[in-house]
């Protein structure tokens, strides 16, 4: 079972949680012990699990990789973007989730999160449950 959803992203540069969307998925399908596959087909775009209570993770996150001073660098990519490129194959297109007992087996703190690095725009998101 394959399954997708949009997300439309706000800022240049953004973590977005969407556990909510990734559970809704594996409640509706039938597998209660299995893995989960969250992946985007974007090469600006990422997908992480990191923390969900307090926010300012995730803007961390965002201010920390641009600690590393990519936009520095004279670049041969026309389109302009490649800290956005860079910050995305960094990061990674997907995560595994153990599903046990019919829910994502994570931790109390964690979430799910696209990770838009050239923004806004509408991306992807799939979801391969097996
Ligand atoms: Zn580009």
């Amino acid at each position: 079972m394959i399954s997708f959803f949009t997300v439309k992203t706000k800022q240049a540069e953004q973590l977005i949680d969407i556990t909510g969307e990734v559970s809704s998925i594996i409640s509706r399908s039938s597998i209660s012990d299995g893995i989960c596959i969250i992946y985007t087909a974007h090469t600006t775009a990422a997908i992480t699990i990191n923390e969900n209570a307090d926010p300012t993770v995730r803007t961390d996150i965002i201010k920390g990789l641009n600690h590393l001073d990519l936009e520095s660098v004279s670049y041969r990519h026309q389109e302009g973007n490649s800290p956005a490129h860079i910050k995305s194959s960094l990061i990674g297109c997907s995560m595994t989730v153990i599903i046990h007992n019919g829910r994502l087996n994570m931790g109390t703190w964690q979430g799910i999160f696209l990770c838009e690095f050239d923004g806004p725009r509408t991306r992807n998101v799939l979801v391969k449950i097996l």
